[in-house]
């Protein structure tokens, strides 16, 4: 495997960062989980601009254009021989000192690695998941926005802790409020009389590109889609649910809390959204 780091390209062994990079000190950086499939980068452009953004708010200066960064990104899964992959782009801050002031940090490091996707089992799609909601909440926007993509992530890894500990692969988080957010790694959405709803993304919500891309198709399949605040007891009480995410893609979820979801398998419209979703993936995207 061959990884990028600032423009060079090393063995897994040989890709290293200091350890004093902030990234490792503070998880101070911001990063993307990007797909291709077939030989084709899906939603790159959408990725690398919101890699942008997230840099923006936390006055990280990616120091490559944002066409340079998508060649990169291209080349490095040409390179790596790969026509369905998994890509993890990483900024980092860069190294610095023992203190926190970020400014004081020399170049960021721009990290790719291109590896082959590890799939969730495929009973998962047929069969639905079981989720709970846990006692983390989400961020709140005023201490570090869930709309960043930082490298800190330890607020999704408590809650996703609280799901393994129960014996579930995903969490529902809510945020301070006690509406549903999203999940430790993925958009959620719920359906109800045939109207598909999510979270506006000022719950404290990362704003998914598959959560962008399923709003988009549904409504081109003539379905309503609104972006609503929902409570438990609506994701509880609706007709079907599923999640979205790059990795999970979308994934029906047939338990909540205990809570049967429906009829308990996964949903109709869930389903379509499923068939039409893998059909775009191998039609659009950035040829490799
Ligand atoms: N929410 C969180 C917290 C995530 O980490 C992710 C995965 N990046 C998502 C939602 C889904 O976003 P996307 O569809 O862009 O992968």
């Amino acid at each position: 495997m061959k990884i990028y780091i600032n423009g060079k390209f090393y063995s897994k062994e040989d890709a290293t960062v200091s350890v004093y990079d902030h990234g490792f000190l503070y998880g101070d950086g911001v990063f993307e989980g990007i797909r291709a499939y077939g030989g084709r980068v899906f939603k790159l452009k959408e990725h690398i601009d919101r890699l942008f953004e997230s840099a923006k708010t936390i006055m990280l200066k990616i120091p490559l254009s944002s066409e340079k960064l998508m060649e990169d990104v291209v080349h490095t899964v040409r390179v790596n021989g790969l026509k369905d992959a998994y890509i993890r782009l990483v900024v980092t801050r860069g190294v610095g000192t023992l203190g926190l002031n970020p400014f004081n940090c020399e170049e960021p490091r721009i990290i790719i690695i291109a590896d082959k996707i590890v799939l969730y089992p495929k009973t998962f799609y047929e069969n639905g998941l079981s989720v709970i909601t846990v006692p983390t909440q989400r961020n709140i926007a005023e201490a570090v926005n869930p709309r960043i993509k930082s490298m800190n992530y330890l607020n999704n890894i408590l809650a996703k802790i609280e799901a393994i500990n129960a014996g579930v692969h995903e969490a529902i988080m809510l945020n301070a409020a006690g509406f549903v957010a999203e999940c430790t790694g993925d958009n959620i959405f719920i359906v109800r009389k045939g109207v598909i709803k999510t979270p506006p993304l000022y719950m404290g919500v990362l704003e998914g590109i598959t959560r962008d891309e399923i709003i988009a198709l549904a409504r081109r399949f003539g379905i309503e889609v609104t972006e609503e605040v929902f409570t438990r007891h609506d994701v509880f009480n609706a007709d079907e649910c599923f999640l979205t995410g790059t990795a999970a893609e979308i994934i029906p979820v047939v338990k909540v809390d205990g809570r049967v979801v429906g009829n308990g398998k996964p949903g109709k419209l869930t389903r379509r959204l499923m068939a039409a979703f893998h059909e775009l993936v191998r039609k659009v995207g950035v040829a490799i």
